[in-house]
């Protein structure tokens, strides 16, 4: 059998609805859609915690968080573990990490199993970044997408060519703190993007949870999101204690947060270019530190899509394209002013959904999307059939590949568990898991921290969340307490259970 390549391309935090091949109200991504035309669209594709680091260990290894070992950001993962890319490997495959590891500094959790790897340490910089090269930290110069995606063609014109090969390109972009190029940085300048219906979202029907997470576009941002002169008022939000890791200082000032004014006589900005904000109305600010947000995580998007295309045009004109599988994805959603929220952690559909794109010529037709359900489990398994390589027993996901080649005929997966651990840590989110099916979620809040690093000693009370999400997409209505839903809510608590048992989760909670 002729063995596929496979190109991973990876980025961070983007969120499936910036996306036009996805529907995007607010960007057109025209290369990123190629992917799409020339292959399937997945719809309902999640991930099982919605956070960087774990999510990129559960693609890796096929495995849940608590077994893989990194349930939060500051579990560092153990390399010496298998993953796709270890099998690819013993199989015979060329393989290469360029770019976005963000699963830990130290020698032990340095990639393995690839020919090639040239890694940021830690989050990485936009610009002139550093990179931990096959364990030597070298300076590159530009912009961290360029960079990411020049080594990756580069590794690709300078690879063993008789063998197949993986490829992981995995970008910074478009995580905060949201650093457009040159190339893009007035990209939207006279524009207006549209703001998401749930903007102004009160929680008023919802979790405890969702009020008290401190993750609002209008109250939260700090002034390096927003670029902004720092003004003398700033406060300190969320109530995570200080860990000595290297995240700590990007923790420390992402906790601080510029308040609403009470009035708005003499209240203005200067932005980093220079120029003084007056406002005339409190609309007139949210609107303001809105587009300030969504147009620079635009501009990183835009980066992306024209990098995705470059790698692209290097596969056709190599004549790559019709062996190679080519994937889009992110290690998890994000919140777009949705709910008038940035970042991501909850259960919720904009932070619960990756984007997947999957192409194939040879073996997946063009212009396809499903509504079957799949996770960042399942990519491992998948790929690893596609090279005809065993997949280990010990993976939990399961293959999708005759949902890309069209056989499958039953639902590939029903319903999914979820699980985030970080109680409280960041943006003041609180931990629990959960079960989504096709129609309904149920999510859980247990109300503490178990045996989290870096997580507080803190506690809240339980409490439980349930959407019918075919009358209420948008997540507006917590329908626990409503007694038409209680013989469903009952099923899926036993569902949950059973799922949660399924996946090796021993914690009593
Ligand atoms: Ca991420």
């Amino acid at each position: 059998m002729k063995r596929p390549n496979i190109i991973v391309i990876m980025t961070d935090d983007h969120a499936a609805h910036s996306m036009s091949c996805y529907g995007s109200k607010i960007n057109t991504t025209p290369h990123l859609d190629r992917i799409a035309n020339e292959g399937m669209r997945f719809d309902n594709c999640f991930c099982t915690n919605a956070i960087c680091a774990p999510s990129r260990a559960v693609i890796l290894t096929g495995k849940h968080s608590h077994v893989n070992g990194v349930r939060t950001l500051d579990d560092h993962f153990d390399s010496s573990q298998n993953t796709f890319v270890t099998e690819l490997k013993k199989a015979g495959y060329s393989t290469a990490m360029i770019g976005k590891w963000h699963l830990g500094q130290e020698e032990k959790n340095w990639p393995r199993g690839f020919d090639y790897w040239t890694i940021f340490p830690g989050q990485g910089d936009y610009f002139d970044p550093v990179m931990n090269e096959m364990g030597e930290n070298k300076v590159f110069e530009g912009y961290a997408t360029d960079i990411v995606t020049d080594q990756s063609i580069n590794w690709l014109k300078e690879r063993e060519n008789n063998q197949p090969f993986c490829l992981l390109c995995y970008h910074k972009a478009p995580h905060r703190p949201w650093q457009p190029d040159d190339k893009h940085k007035d990209m939207y300048k006279d524009v207006d993007i549209p703001i998401p219906t749930t903007f102004d979202d009160n929680y008023e029907n919802r979790s405890e949870a969702a009020k008290r997470a401190k993750m609002r576009i209008v109250e939260d941002m700090n002034s390096n999101d927003l670029k902004i002169e720092t003004p003398a008022n700033i406060l300190e939000v969320g109530n995570a204690i200080p860990t000595n890791n290297e995240g700590d200082y990007a923790r420390k000032t992402n906790r601080l947060r510029i308040p609403m004014p009470d009035d708005l006589e003499g209240y203005t900005f200067t932005t980093r270019d220079g120029e003084e904000v007056k406002f005339d109305s409190l609309e007139e600010l949210k609107n303001w530190k809105y587009q300030r947000y969504i147009k620079d995580y635009l501009r990183c998007v835009a980066s992306v899509d024209d990098n995705v295309g470059r790698l692209l045009d290097y596969l056709k004109e190599e004549d790559l394209d019709q062996e190679t599988i080519v994937i889009y994805t992110s290690d998890q959603g994000f919140f777009l002013g949705d709910h008038g929220w940035f970042d991501k952690r909850f259960m919720y559909e904009e932070s619960l959904r990756m984007p997947l794109l999957v192409k194939y010529p040879e073996k997946i037709k063009e212009g396809l999307s499903t509504e079957q359900m799949v996770l960042n489990l399942d990519f491992a398994p998948t790929l690893l059939d596609f090279a005809g390589v065993a997949i280990p027993e010990d993976m939990q996901g399961k293959s999708f590949r005759r949902v890309l080649e069209e056989k499958e005929e039953e639902e590939f997966r029903e319903d999914m568990y979820y699980r985030y651990w970080m109680h409280l840590a960041h943006h003041g989110v609180a931990a629990h898991y959960g079960i989504r099916t096709k129609k309904y979620k149920l999510i859980y809040y247990y109300g503490e921290a178990l045996g989290t690093a870096g997580s507080i000693d803190d506690s809240t009370e339980p409490e439980w969340e349930f959407f019918d999400l075919v009358k209420d997409p948008c997540e507006m209505y917590n329908r626990y307490e409503d007694e038409a839903y209680s013989d469903v809510i009952k099923e899926l608590k036993q569902r949950l259970i059973q799922l949660k048992d399924e996946a090796g989760d021993k914690d009593k909670l």
